[in-house]
């Protein structure tokens, strides 16, 4: 069942938020966090370009990526730590696409389609949709750009938690295969847009079953960087 109702609360700190005495707040963030946890996540600077890139070094060929971004840095016990939380666990897409709108305002992209990392269908269903992809919406309604649901997970891989770069590689190997979808991304410039990244192993393999589908360029955008 998805919580559809606007929490009171800070879903971070459990302070009261704005909009719960203010009817009118502006800023759609402040209806799920404080002042102070919003502040917060404005004071963390994002994820430096060249960071991103040399996780991708590790683990992709050279040049598999065009540009790529990082919303936030993932900090442990931090209000991000939360808002991720609360997009797998606590059903709220609407918190989702409100941080897909932000960092489509906030990223100077070249025009794209975008394509979120899909989950494996048994865990969609699970969790009545796809954080990724509420991001994505987020980002269209700012960019007015297409989504194009050209992947889809080939199986449900275990939890990656627990694993080491080179077991996250290997439990990642083959998980994307392209839909019917893919031919539309064909001389295309494309956003790959998903939540967390780890070590990139996620979306590296998204990248390698896309690659078969002859983009002009593939980009990625997540909305939080794990910080190692
Ligand atoms: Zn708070």
């Amino acid at each position: 069942m998805l919580n559809l109702f606007l929490p009171e609360r800070c879903i971070h700190c459990e302070h009261p938020t704005e909009s719960s005495r203010s009817k009118n707040a502006k800023h759609r963030l402040s209806r799920y966090l404080c002042p102070v946890c919003l502040r917060i996540l404005e004071f963390h600077e994002a994820p430096p370009e060249p960071f991103i890139r040399d996780q991708f070094e590790l683990i992709a060929p050279s040049g598999t990526f065009s540009e790529v971004y990082g919303g936030h840095w993932f900090v442990q016990e931090s209000p991000m730590q939360s808002i991720i939380h609360s997009f797998k666990y606590a059903g709220m897409p609407r918190l989702a696409v409100a941080f897909g709108r932000q960092l489509g305002e906030e990223f100077a992209l070249e025009s794209k389609l975008i394509i979120p990392v899909p989950l494996h269908r048994t865990r969609r269903a699970e969790r009545g949709y796809n954080q990724a992809e509420m991001l994505a919406k987020g980002i269209q309604e700012r960019r007015g750009w297409q989504i194009v649901p050209a992947l889809r997970r080939t199986r449900a891989t275990p939890s990656q938690t627990q694993l080491s770069v080179p077991e996250r590689i290997e439990n990642m190997r083959g998980a994307f295969a392209l839909t019917r979808h893919a031919a539309d991304i064909q001389d295309k410039h494309i956003l790959l847009v998903d939540d967390v990244m780890t070590t990139g192993s996620t979306l590296a393999s998204a990248a390698e079953a896309l690659l078969a589908a002859r983009p002009k360029s593939i980009s990625t955008l997540t909305l939080a960087v794990v910080q190692k």
